[in-house]
């Protein structure tokens, strides 16, 4: 059976998720009229703890709309280096927002307040305005790790003292959540706009939510039609988002699991370099330099299990709900008798 690693974005919608698309409540969204996604924007912002939210395509159009409404052009805005918005949004923050990035050097994809204020611009005719922070978590170059509860909040209180908006990257969210167990809600206290992704570990077929104030959302909200994110029927999407919030959160444990023990695995074979601390579903490890990434992901090809070169004699697996205990001791014994 076919054992998919490529990315999270590979899960199917089940049987329950489609019998509640099926008979999902629509109207035309862009007139405010769709009653299931009416809900899943309720649902978003409550677990959250924002006023409102605004139901996307997209993480990426997401993100882009969190960059489009916090800054002005000419504006810059701080990340890791790592950061998705950075290395695969196609560089929208200069294209869309005409703003500036500034990345910051960090080993795992976490900032912290120091280097924070150490990179906002001074008050000078030369320099762009520093406007906003962009973090992401679970990050996902930084092999899945997660921002510990206090440091977030740290960051949060120094973006406030210096007048900078604050944007969650969060398309894996539930993933450090239900790691770290902290009350959702303090996201919403924490960040201006939060962006959270169902078509990942939770299983939907599309959708994402941008989640902040009931201001914010608005200005969002007109953004979106811009970009051509304003979908008529769209609640046969939101019911699957409905039901994946409802269904698909806790479980995202199981993956983790599943990651974590191939990790311990990876740790001990003499073909491996490193491997990223393990916490979250996804595992990053570097092949030893006399080893080949191409080499080991055609083994593991032979045998249906697909894993993902991302440069760098690097390779990634991702964890998800359609990769199932047995899958993973599967791979585990592939991985043991590689180089045998
Ligand atoms: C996948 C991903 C996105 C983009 O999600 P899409 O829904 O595919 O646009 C954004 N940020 C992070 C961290 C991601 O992993």
């Amino acid at each position: 059976m076919r054992i998919e690693l490529r990315s999270d974005t590979f899960t199917l919608p089940s049987k329950g998720m489609r019998e509640a698309m099926a008979v999902a409540d629509v109207g035309d969204d862009v007139f405010g009229e769709d009653p299931s996604v009416n809900s899943l924007e309720q649902l978003a912002a409550s677990m959250l703890g924002t006023e409102a939210a605004l139901f996307c395509p997209t993480a990426t159009m997401c993100n882009q709309i969190a960059m489009k409404v916090h800054t002005r052009p000419m504006d810059e805005i701080i990340c890791d280096r790592l950061a998705h918005v950075y290395n695969y949004e196609v560089g929208g923050f200069a294209f869309l927002s005409a703003c500036s990035i500034r990345t910051i050097e960090t080993e795992r994809g976490l900032l912290d307040p120091d280097s924070i204020i150490a990179n906002i611009n001074p008050d000078d005719v030369h320099k762009p305005v520093t406007r906003l922070v962009c973090l992401e978590n679970t990050c996902n170059k930084g092999g899945g790790s997660i921002y510990p509860v206090q440091l977030m909040e740290q960051i949060s209180q120094t973006c406030s003292a210096n007048g900078l908006y604050l944007h969650l990257d969060g398309s894996r969210l539930f993933n450090a959540w239900v790691e770290t167990g902290n009350e959702l809600s303090d996201y919403g206290n924490w960040f201006d706009t939060i962006t959270i992704c169902l078509s990942k570990g939770l299983g939907a077929p599309a959708g994402a939510l941008l989640c902040g104030t009931a201001s914010t959302i608005r200005e969002a909200r007109r953004v979106r039609k811009v970009l051509g994110g304003g979908m008529r029927q769209a609640g046969i999407l939101a019911a699957a988002g409905i039901y994946a919030l409802r269904n698909n959160v806790e479980r995202l444990k199981v993956d983790h699991e599943h990651a974590k023990q191939i990790g311990a695995i990876l740790e001990n074979q003499s073909w491996v370099d490193t491997c990223l601390p393990v916490e979250s579903n996804i595992v990053i490890f570097q092949l030893a330099a006399q080893y080949s990434a191409d080499d080991l992901i055609s083994y593991l090809q032979a045998q249906d299990i697909h894993a993902f070169h991302i440069g760098n004699n690097q390779v990634r697996l991702v964890f998800h709900m359609d990769v199932s205990a047995d899958m993973t001791g599967q791979i585990v014994r592939m991985l043991q008798s590689y180089m045998q």
